[in-house]
């Protein structure tokens, strides 16, 4: 009788990590285990901001995959997965066609735009690799280029970020550490460059501890960032942010070189245009992180949509959350193959740390204790340390690890 193949569709941390729980889980006669990923890299998503600022080099965030699997295990194939055709349990790439009995999804977040006029166009997001060192590339283009064009003005260095949720307010932290360096690199007055950021809510960090947000808004304020709370972003054009302020009829415009959207995230489209259930954009799974209307196929991280019981909203899309789905997939996928009874996913959040640079941080860990500055960059390191353990070991944690001293 022929194994049962199980197929796991992106390597991100849901994906990467299901695998290796996977081969941990199964022995080789069990299963054959085929993983597919548009690179033949991982990249640490949750280190994109500082790819994209340029204070880490890209190849820091990210690691070959077929050093992190056990390539005598996995069949790993690096190809792009444009469709799933569930109801034949067969899966199209860019480059052939691949079955399965156990499907994962793993393929991650795309940006939000909710039909913003012109964002897709002219608007930077860090979505990869690829995305967040384009935006790397294109802000040193500008710094570099100011001097050496006659016709070049101020509002070409002028960075304006979309969004106050963690991802732009990282970012933040990021760019006031990279901008004085590119300044001294470029020979261009630091008073001249100007950052925005752009947020509808009345605060930055919508929902987060307040006095946390305080100290983050002072601290990015005090290294010249600019806030525009209330506000929202309604249409991106070449070089301009159309923004309008709430209770205001006008709308307000802000010349900027570089635009970079961090305004939310949803589920890989892929997923909605293959016909899953879907509540906004990603799967509802059931407890035992199944999809609603298809036994065969699991669902991890920011494709998969679970509730909250206690707040009554969705836990929002975490690499945390996604380490912890993909071991249940793991044993789930195993018991199903052993005809056992699958287990319930509970989640258990171990806090929220978000760093402003290198060397400082606000979060939130063991349940309610509040940590900022050095402590909690401190503690965002070990975060991002654990997380490479749990994926690659010991090996990977070495290579890539974040041990650099303030
Ligand atoms: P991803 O990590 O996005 O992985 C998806 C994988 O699928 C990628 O390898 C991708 O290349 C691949 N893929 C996509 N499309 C295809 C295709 N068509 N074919 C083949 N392969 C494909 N969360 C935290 O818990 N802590 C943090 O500190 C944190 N910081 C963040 C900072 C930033 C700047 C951002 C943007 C997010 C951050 N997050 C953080 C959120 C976290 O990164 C995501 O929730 C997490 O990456 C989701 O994991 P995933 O496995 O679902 O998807
Ligand atoms: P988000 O949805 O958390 O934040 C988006 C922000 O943009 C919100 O504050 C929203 O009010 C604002 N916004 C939306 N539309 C707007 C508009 N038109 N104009 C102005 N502002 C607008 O998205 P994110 O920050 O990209 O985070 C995505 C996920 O990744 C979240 O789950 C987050 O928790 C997670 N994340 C975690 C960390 C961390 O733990 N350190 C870091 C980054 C991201």
């Amino acid at each position: 009788m022929s194994k049962p193949k199980i197929l796991i569709l992106g390597a991100g941390y849901g994906g990467l990590m299901t695998t290796v729980r996977l081969t941990k889980e199964l022995s080789n006669e069990d299963a054959d285990i085929t993983l597919v990923n548009k690179h033949n890299y991982h990249y640490e998503s949750t280190w994109l901001h500082e790819v994209s600022a340029g204070t880490i080099h890209h190849d820091k965030a990210r690691v070959l995959i077929k050093n992190v699997i056990n390539t005598n295990r996995v069949n790993f194939v690096q190809d792009s997965v444009r469709e799933i055709k569930k109801d034949e349990k067969k899966v199209i790439l860019k480059n052939g066609e691949l079955t399965y009995d156990y499907l994962v999804i793993a393929l991650g977040f795309e940006s939000a735009t909710f039909g913003i006029k012109g964002l897709d166009e002219y608007a930077f997001a860090m979505r990869s690799i690829n995305t967040a060192r384009r935006i790397r590339e294109h802000i040193d283009y500008q710094f570099a280029n100011y001097n050496n064009d006659k016709n070049a003005t101020p509002e070409q260095l002028a960075i304006v970020v979309g969004g106050g949720g963690f991802s732009g307010i990282e970012l933040l932290g990021e760019l006031v550490n990279r901008v004085p360096q590119l300044c001294r690199e470029y020979d261009i007055d630091p008073t001249l460059v100007k950052i925005t950021n752009v947020e509808g809510a009345p605060s930055i960090l919508p929902g987060f501890d307040p006095e946390l947000v305080t100290y983050a808004k002072n601290y990015l304020e005090s290294k010249g960032v600019q806030f525009k709370l209330n506000t929202f972003i309604k249409e991106v054009t070449p070089g301009s942010v159309k923004m309008q302020t709430k209770g205001s009829e006008e709308l307000e415009e802000i010349k900027a070189g570089t635009i970079i959207w961090t305004g939310g995230v949803k589920a890989n489209s892929i997923v909605e245009n293959s016909g899953f259930e879907t509540n906004r954009s990603k799967v509802p799974v059931k407890g035992d992180l199944r999809a609603p209307d298809d036994d065969s196929v699991f669902v991890v991280g920011d494709c998969a949509l679970i509730m909250n019981e206690e707040s009554g909203r969705p836990y929002p899309p975490t690499a945390q959350i996604a380490l912890q789905e993909a071991n249940v997939i793991a044993r789930n996928i195993k018991h199903v193959l052993k005809n056992e009874p699958t287990e319930t996913f509970v989640y258990k959040s171990k806090g929220t740390v978000a760093s402003l640079g290198h060397s400082d941080a606000i979060g939130v860990v063991f349940g309610d204790k509040k940590l900022k500055g050095k402590a909690a960059a401190t503690m965002k390191k070990v975060i991002d340390d654990r997380s490479l353990f749990l994926q690659g070991g010991v090996g990977l944690l070495l290579k890539k690890g974040k041990f650099k001293p303030f």
